[in-house]
């Protein structure tokens, strides 16, 4: 069963364990793949996300035809029929056995348990595998074995694990074949050859416009999830990526000396230069394994041990991709992330401004009843900040945006807005292509500073000096990245650029900013020290 978080043929341990066994007993292995809908629903999906498995789930059936397996989709309509539908399906198959790899949400490790339990009565096997992570979920724990809700220590055991397994990652490097299925040998399902794949799915269909700049953005397929990952080690970042265009456009040059990976940790703040891997696309999905970035990483470098250093491209690159893996293993280990809860239970209580419901039941409510004008502003980039606006107009435009404006976007609306952030969780869930609910709620909690290991509650950015400031971490010191996205203000330079006076916005129809820095920094820090009161 491939899931829409392993949409890959190559180092997918479920896939590797089905073809061997098959092989071994020379029985025929056919890979299918549920369309549920309902959870599509459920969970916030962009339907640029879902364009995007779709996509890449045709570049998965080919080459799995390379290798004579067939690949099977089916909707279904109800997910709480998942599970029943999966072994009926099966049985009409006569298959006895069923490898998938984990998904860590809530809601799917449930549907897992109750699939285990109907499997058992009809003595069918289930094999489930961890794959998403470099180190799994629940390896890395305190002395106490109790999960780490703090990222330092975790980071430092994640090192010491992965340098323990270092060998095999090498060996693993030198023999990329080793990571592949080998079933050609198997007896073959013809008739499933055939089977069609859907193309996209009731109300989760795309503006042809958003279609055809997704497609061009994001092009599908393993080969080039690879060639993004070579891009970011081989070649030079471009001093000015603001076309909306994506990865693997406008070929840079090779230069490998200086490329994106080693000058990544002077870099990777930068909003108006494409220095970042952008593979949260290709990650999110599973079109590439995280292990295979680390094996090229060590590859790369030369390295025969991985690198922890903030003060190197490579160090502060694995540092990033051990973020992704302890935001998932809290998703794992803390199932109330997966239910609308922040993780320091006090700030439940805190009192937002569009609502005071700390519940999930009345924020749904909430959320999809009424939009208030400064939530409507946000969400279209016309808060009146220009750094804001231009990584809001950003994410509209691309379905992803660099980091630290990520950051800036999200502290702005929960901070100064003092807006609920599972608003702003949603709405990056339904613009995002590389929308990922571990580390998307991770980004969400630790600007709003209600989950693990936070930005604490009064480190409030100020979002005029994060876009002017010229310090060692420039983030856009000409405003290229404001002036690309916010036309308004293409002719506006120096300071003014960072924080336009209202003459200057009256002349230029640019919004007025809702809430001064001060004003809402003030109120911000009201709310967060007594939560529950205005
Ligand atoms: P690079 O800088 O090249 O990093 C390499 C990889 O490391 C990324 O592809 C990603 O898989 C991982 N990574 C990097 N930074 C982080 C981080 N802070 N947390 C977890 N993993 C990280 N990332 C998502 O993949 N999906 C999301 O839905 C998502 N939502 C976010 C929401 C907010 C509010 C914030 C602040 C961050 C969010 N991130 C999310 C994390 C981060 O912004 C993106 O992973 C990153 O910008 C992707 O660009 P890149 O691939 O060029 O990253």
């Amino acid at each position: 069963w491939m899931r829409m978080s392993d949409m890959r043929v190559t180092d997918n341990r479920a896939l590797s364990q089905a073809s061997e066994q098959a092989c071994r007993h020379n029985i025929p292995l056919v890979v299918l793949f549920i369309v549920s809908p309902q959870d599509y629903k459920a969970h916030d999906r962009s339907a640029r996300k879902i364009d995007f498995a779709l996509r890449n789930l045709s570049s998965v059936k080919t080459r799995l035809e390379e290798l004579h397996i067939p690949l099977k989709a089916v909707t279904i309509a109800r997910r709480k029929n998942v599970p029943s539908n999966m072994l009926s399906l099966m049985a009409s198959l006569g298959a006895t056995q069923l490898f998938a790899n984990i998904e860590y949400e809530v809601d799917e490790l449930r549907r897992d348990i109750e699939l285990c339990q109907l499997a058992k009565k009809q003595q069918t096997k289930i094999r489930l595998f961890h794959n998403k992570s470099i180190v799994e979920p629940g390896i890395i724990t305190s002395k106490g074995g109790k999960p780490y809700a703090v990222y330092s220590p975790y980071q430092k055991q994640w090192i010491s694990v992965v340098n323990a397994a270092i060998a095999r990652y090498l060996e693993e490097a030198k023999h990329p074949e080793a990571n592949q299925p080998s079933i050609r040998s198997c007896p073959k399902l013809g008739e499933l050859f055939n089977s069609a794949l859907p193309v996209s799915v009731a109300g989760f269909e795309l503006e042809d416009d958003d279609a055809t700049a997704m497609k061009e953005l994001w092009p599908e397929g393993e080969d080039k999830a690879k060639e993004v990952l070579r891009r970011f080690m081989k070649t030079k970042s471009r001093t000015s990526q603001l076309e909306a265009n994506g990865p693997l456009s406008h070929g840079a040059e090779t230069d490998h000396k200086h490329n994106r990976m080693s000058e990544y940790h002077l870099e990777r703040d930068r909003a108006d230069k494409d220095t970042t891997s952008r593979l949260s696309p290709y990650l999110s999905l599973g079109v590439i394994s995280p292990r295979a970035v680390l094996r090229a990483l060590l590859l790369e470098s030369g390295s025969q041990k991985v690198d922890n250093s903030s003060n190197t491209g490579a160090g502060r690159f694995v540092q990033e991709m051990a973020w992704r893996d302890f935001y998932t293993d809290v998703l794992a280990s803390f199932p109330r992330i997966s239910m609308g809860r922040p993780f320091i239970e006090k700030f439940s209580a805190v009192v937002w401004e569009n609502h005071q419901a700390p519940n999930k039941a009345n924020l749904d409510q909430s959320v999809r009843d009424q939009d208030s004008e400064a939530v409507r502003r946000w969400k279209a980039g016309m808060t009146g900040v220009p750094i804001v606006d231009a990584a809001m107009r950003c994410l509209n435009k691309m379905g992803w945006v660099h980091n630290r404006v990520r950051m800036i976007v999200a502290m702005y609306l929960t901070k100064h807005l003092m807006i609920d952030w599972r608003i702003g969780e949603r709405y990056f869930m339904e613009k995002l292509i590389d929308g990922d609910l571990s580390s998307n709620n991770g980004g969400w909690q630790w600007s709003a500073s209600t989950g693990v290991d936070p930005c604490p509650y009064f480190r409030i950015f100020n979002p005029h000096t994060q876009s002017s400031k010229e310090s060692l971490t420039l983030r856009n010191p000409k405003g290229d990245f404001i002036r690309h996205w916010v036309p308004e203000l293409r002719r506006v330079y120096g300071p003014d650029l960072h924080n336009p006076s209202i003459s200057i916005a009256k002349r230029l129809e640019y919004p007025i900013p809702i809430i001064e820095h001060k004003a809402g920094r003030e109120r911000a820090l009201r709310r967060f020290k007594t939560p529950g009161e205005e």
